[in-house]
């Protein structure tokens, strides 16, 4: 069990420093076009609140080199001054001197932003001297930030090594979620995987066999399987190089009682015009899954106990491909099953179809969902110390 934030005990007055992941989308104007990220850390940042500490949070946006002045984390430090009047400043530097002025004059409930982390182009490179700076700002160590977690930079692995540390409520409730999924899953266990590439995928299938009951393989992955299975698939996105993996794969589930099921039939691309089809011909692109695949599909998700689903089933980015991601969304959100949804993609496609509510767990970080659901430790969540 990893240390939360409920087992630090007497934090008045102290510093604590918490990296969350506020890694919002901005408009041109730098206003916050979503905020879930933002709403998701205020758990963890109340109750740190109401413990009356020097609270100094850090996060990262987007990708800058060097400052970029459309990607101040300021529109954020405005936002949370909306949830905590009154308590909220904000460090237009990230470390050294004016930072640590800053943090000496806080008192016990104030709160203070720092400035977008990667401004400083030592913090991907979990530079020691960085991590000193950070760590020197602060007495405990949080780490919140889910997206990042699969990541090793300074504001969340480096930092966490030097000093007393804990887990906030988001990661806790992220890991417990994907944890027990896996580990206790309610059956009939049903993954949904899609997506472009099967190379991208490829842990996270092994991972599920003979976990999951069913399997339902669609979008680019579900070529390579079709190919493996002596199916054409005319010019549709595949990996060649893994079509013995696939079929290994097939192989593998019958033996360990996973049922897969391959799409079979196609909204597919033929030159300019889109066409429906069960057999795609030597031209044609598949690109979204066809209505009998549709039917299979949701016969699955209404009867199961439990679904995870991984990658969009179409090239849902364009209108004409997005009926077979719209048909399984709507499917899970009509199942009484519990619901999880991880992948940065999966999500976006949940939310643009606004299926959002309907959703058990959406999670709140693409790569570090798909990590635990390969199964994997994240680095920044094995550095936090044990109980
Ligand atoms: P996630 O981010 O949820 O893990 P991925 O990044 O693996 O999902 O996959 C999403 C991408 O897969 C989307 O850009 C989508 O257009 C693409 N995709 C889905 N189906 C197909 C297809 N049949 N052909 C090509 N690309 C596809
Ligand atoms: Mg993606």
């Amino acid at each position: 069990m990893k240390r939360t934030i409920r087992d630090l005990k007497n934090i008045e007055n102290k510093r604590v420093l918490l990296r969350c992941d506020f890694n919002v989308p901005l408009d041109n104007y730098g206003d916050i076009i979503d905020d879930t990220r933002i709403v998701s850390s205020l758990p963890t940042i109340k109750y740190l609140n109401d413990q009356k500490c020097k609270l100094i949070i850090c996060s990262h946006l987007g990708r800058p080199k060097g400052y970029d002045k459309f990607l101040s984390l300021f529109p954020v430090a405005v936002s949370l001054m909306k949830y905590f009047p009154n308590k909220v400043k904000f460090s237009s530097k990230v470390t050294g001197k004016e930072v640590e002025n800053m943090v000496a004059n806080m008192k016990g409930g104030d709160i203070l932003l720092l400035e977008n982390l990667r401004f400083d182009s030592r913090e991907e490179e979990n530079d020691p001297t960085f991590v000193k700076e950070l760590a020197s700002l602060a007495d405990i160590y949080v780490d919140d930030a889910f997206g990042v977690a699969h990541r090793k930079h300074a504001s969340n692995y480096g930092v966490a090594l030097k000093l007393p540390n804990a887990i906030g409520f988001l990661i806790e409730k992220e890991l417990n979620v994907f944890y027990k999924a896996f580990e206790n899953p309610k059956k009939p266990f049903v993954a949904i995987l899609g997506g472009a590439k099967v190379k991208d995928k490829l842990t996270l299938i092994n991972n599920v066999i003979g976990k999951a009951d069913t399997v339902l393989v669609g979008g680019g992955m579900a070529y390579t399987f079709l190919l493996a299975e002596g199916i054409k698939i005319g010019k549709s996105i595949v990996d060649l190089d893994l079509v013995d993996d696939a079929r290994e794969i097939l192989k593998n589930a019958k033996v360990n009682g996973t049922k897969i099921v391959l799409p079979v039939d196609h909204v597919a691309l033929l030159g300019e015009k889109v066409v429906k089809t069960s057999e795609l011909e030597q031209d044609m692109v598949g690109l979204d899954i066809g209505k009998k695949t549709i039917q299979m599909f949701t016969e699955e998700i209404l009867n199961a106990g439990q679904i995870i689903w991984n990658g969009p089933v179409g090239k849902y980015e364009d209108k004409r491909f997005r009926n077979g991601t719209m048909q399984i969304a709507k499917a899970v959100a009509k199942s009484s099953a519990y619901s999880i949804v991880g992948g940065g993609d999966s999500v976006g496609a949940i939310n643009t179809l606004g299926y959002a509510d309907k959703i058990d767990h959406l999670s709140t970080g693409g790569g570090a969902s798909l990590k635990l659901m390969e199964g994997k430790v994240l680095p920044a969540v094995e550095v936090i110390d044990t109980l």
